[in-house]
């Protein structure tokens, strides 16, 4: 049997990339900006539906920074973070000077939690400063509690940037993720569900936002013949060439979110027997999942070295690649000292949680050895 590595998500081509970039060599259009980057636009527009207005920029990190800069986030500000995601959705903050404020998961989504998130505003207001902003995630894709958190930033009239980085495809009540926020943001990096091989996308329903987004990710160049500048400006605009790799790849982003969902039924099949492990699964119908990541929670057991880290060691031994969760950023070296508003929530799905081999590629027997290490490790205990 081959043991070659099996990845937690890799990169799979549709065979369409190779026309687009040829087109883009072919027409000498090889720099950031051009028809494939416009096009890559027009495709996640119509995908998305909803009056989506799409800005393609060289990553999702630069989706990020630009929602804050064009939200007016400034040095001192303070701006509300999910604790549990990647540390790209709360480095932007930093990079505007500003200040982090981290609040805990809940134990449905795994996402921002509404009781902690008003906590949060409130003790942030009456120390005198009303957060500029609440970044909250979808992670892993899948989506967080959408009324929740929105009506509570409605209520105190807080614009939501909404990092969909890893959930292009999952709805909540039949409306794609990306398109409740203030601003959505994509990423189209190599790991996630389809790449332009580095890429993001900022999602806004202003026409005079999506202006003033390329103005500032094309260097803020103001209208005159030599090149003059009033604002700060930032290189951040997609390239030609990796636009036409993520239009090759939007051909196959149906087919891939199915894939992945059917490695969460994969899953949920083998867990279904197993009681101390509970597979990641949509709390109801509301909620759809592209389950970018499979994730399950281990209950601990001492007595018979059940833990996290044995089952991922057991993988390992396979050649096959597992992670735990994201570490929570509030206790990432980085970030320790920002404020934090929670319960352990996240700590807890940090310590018990891992994210398993779920990409769209995944073969027969790569699915074999991986069910064959679950059912040895668990029959052990
Ligand atoms: C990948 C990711 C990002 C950053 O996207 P890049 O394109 O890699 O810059 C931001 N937030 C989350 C949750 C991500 O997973």
């Amino acid at each position: 049997m081959n043991n070659n590595r099996v990845f937690l998500s890799l990169s799979q081509q549709s065979g369409f990339e190779q026309g687009y970039v040829q087109k883009a060599l072919d027409t000498n259009w090889i720099t950031s900006g051009g028809p494939n980057v416009c096009e890559f636009e027009e495709k996640l527009e119509s995908y998305l539906g909803d009056e989506s207005l799409a800005i393609a920029l060289n990553s999702g990190t630069s989706a990020i920074h630009l929602a804050l800069v064009l939200l007016g986030v400034k040095t001192g500000d303070e701006v509300i973070c999910q604790s549990m995601t990647f540390s790209a959705s709360a480095n932007p903050i930093l990079y505007q000077g500003a200040i982090p404020v981290f609040v805990d998961s809940e134990s449905e989504t795994w996402n921002i939690c509404p009781e902690n998130l008003e906590i949060a505003i409130k003790d942030r207001i009456k120390k005198g400063k009303k957060p500029k902003a609440i970044i909250a995630v979808h992670i892993y894709g899948n989506p967080y509690k959408i009324d929740e958190i929105h009506s509570i930033a409605d209520k105190y009239q807080i614009p939501i940037i909404e990092d969909s980085a890893e959930a292009l495809g999952s709805s909540y009540k039949g409306k794609k993720c990306g398109t409740f926020g203030d601003f959505g943001v994509f990423s189209f990096n190599g790991n996630k569900i389809i790449t332009a091989s580095s890429g993001g996308v900022l999602i806004t329903k202003s026409k005079s936002l999506k202006e003033k987004a390329v103005f500032y990710a094309n260097q803020s160049k103001d209208k005159a013949v030599h090149y003059q500048h009033s604002e700060i400006g930032y290189n951040y605009r997609m390239s030609n060439i990796c636009a036409g790799i993520g239009l090759g790849q939007m051909s196959i982003l149906e087919k891939n979110i199915a894939a992945r969902r059917e490695m969460n039924f994969f899953y949920d099949e083998i867990y279904d027997e197993i009681f101390n492990v509970k597979l990641y699964k949509n709390t109801n119908e509301d909620y759809f999942s592209n389950y970018w990541l499979s994730a399950i929670l281990i209950e601990p057991n001492v007595e018979n070295n059940l833990q996290r880290e044995s089952l991922r060691d057991a993988f390992e031994n396979e050649n096959i690649e597992s992670r735990p969760l994201w570490k929570p950023l509030h206790l990432q070296p980085v970030f320790e000292k920002y404020p934090y508003y929670g319960n352990k929530v996240a700590e807890d799905l940090f310590r018990r949680g891992l994210c398993l081999p779920s990409g769209s590629n995944l073969t027969e027997n790569d699915k074999n050895r991986i069910k064959e290490v679950i059912k040895t490790f668990f029959e052990k205990i």
